[in-house]
């Protein structure tokens, strides 16, 4: 689609592509059920939107990080008989309201199983729980000496019918570094958590582990759900594990912006905040309206400290990949556009992504050009744009 007019910036998400990369990532995992994770705004693509494609793709389960995403996503959705799943709650989070709103909960400390029954006598249901067992990531999840007490109690709610442990989960450390030694080790301590949880008379319907890294490269680690978060989206996991065509994924999200006005400059100008880049000739400038208050990273400036973040300029002939000039200020940065630049007020620059907003998988720049510009990851790069950049759909 066209810029709107007036608008300075935008992103588009080509729904096609969330669906597609769902039906590749369901072929690398065929066995398994398809979780798309769509916490943090569908990782910055709109996460009703994403939800909506992912279920299209054959994505059977949605999960999320907090209570007010996961009532948000049920209350968007409509009939749907996807599963919810939420896991990152803290003592007080609205158990009766998610258990009413048909969200399965997460147990991922000990204090969680008591207020989750809490929560479900209030609401008069039987809370559908998932254990979520750190097995190495050392961040969330229930630690394995707290395993054999937690799984007890489990059973006793189970018994005393506020719940039921209907699965078990953990989270790997590594997954995107093949032949990490904490893969093996993380493999082996869920089948330990299994084993726990089964010896305590509990029997979850699912029992899931991997994530995009694992769901690509790692067949034996699948289980029963693969809870894919950034190949929905269409990026690799990891420098390591190749580029996104490798996998049969397409980057989804194009971010494009219009040239709010382009002038001549003599060369040995300083551009932008702290005169970090000067001309180096007599030259035009373009400026463009985004900056880190749209979540451009102030990293991707770019002069005497390094290149900055890739922009593609002009089409045709004119077409290349320019360098942020300068800081990268809250609203706007500047693009040297060169000597004799075609270039006016009002053309579309891109900043990754395709300029017709059509994924085709093989745009240049695109956003794992930018996490490398500024030395992050392609999570970050979309998942941090801002409310400002408004998302339009194909
Ligand atoms: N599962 C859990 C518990 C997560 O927190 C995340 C995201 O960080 C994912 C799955 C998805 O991970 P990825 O985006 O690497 O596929």
């Amino acid at each position: 689609p066209a810029l709107d007019d007036g608008t300075p910036a935008q992103a588009v998400v080509d729904l096609d592509a969330i669906s597609d990369n769902v039906r590749a990532l369901r072929g690398h995992a065929p066995s398994s059920d398809l979780m798309a994770v769509v916490k943090a705004d569908g990782y910055g693509h709109g996460m009703l939107p994403v939800a909506r494609a992912a279920l299209a793709g054959g994505a059977r389960w949605l999960g999320v990080a907090t209570a007010a995403e996961a009532l948000a996503l049920r209350a968007g959705l409509g009939a749907t008989d996807a599963r919810l799943l939420v896991w990152l709650l803290t003592p007080g989070a609205p158990f009766a309201d998610l258990l009413r709103a048909d969200v399965d909960v997460t147990a991922g400390a000990p204090w969680a199983l008591d207020e989750i029954a809490v929560g479900a006598r209030a609401a008069g249901q039987v809370a559908r729980v998932h254990l979520k067992v750190d097995t190495g990531l050392s961040r969330g999840g229930v630690a394995m000496r707290d395993l054999p007490d937690v799984v007890r109690r489990a059973a006793a709610l189970e018994a005393s019918g506020e719940l039921r442990v209907v699965g078990v989960f953990s989270h790997l450390a590594c997954a995107d570094e093949p032949g990490h030694p904490s893969i093996a080790r993380q493999a082996a301590a869920f089948a330990d958590a299994l084993d726990a949880v089964a010896s305590a008379g509990l029997r979850p319907e699912v029992r899931h582990l991997a994530n995009s890294a694992a769901t690509l490269t790692l067949p034996g680690l699948h289980h029963d759900v693969v809870r894919t978060g950034i190949s929905v989206y269409g990026f690799s996991p990891g420098p390591l594990l190749g580029a996104p065509s490798d996998h049969g994924l397409r980057p989804a999200m194009t971010l494009r912006a219009r040239l709010a006005g382009v002038k001549q400059v003599d060369a040995g100008e300083g551009v932008s905040y702290g005169h970090l880049y000067t001309t180096s000739q007599d030259t035009r400038l373009g400026l463009v309206p985004v900056g880190y208050g749209d979540g451009v990273p102030r990293q991707a400036s770019g002069g005497s400290a390094g290149p900055g973040g890739p922009f593609a300029v002009g089409s045709g002939a004119d077409r290349r990949v320019l360098r942020v000039a300068g800081r990268v200020c809250m609203d706007q940065l500047v693009l040297d556009l060169g000597p004799g630049a075609r270039e006016r007020a009002g053309d579309v620059v891109t900043l990754f992504g395709a300029s017709d907003g059509v994924a085709h998988g093989a745009e240049v720049p695109n956003a794992q050009d930018w996490a490398e510009a500024v030395g992050t990851i392609s999570y970050e790069i979309v998942t941090r744009l801002g409310a400002r950049v408004p998302r339009t759909y194909l």
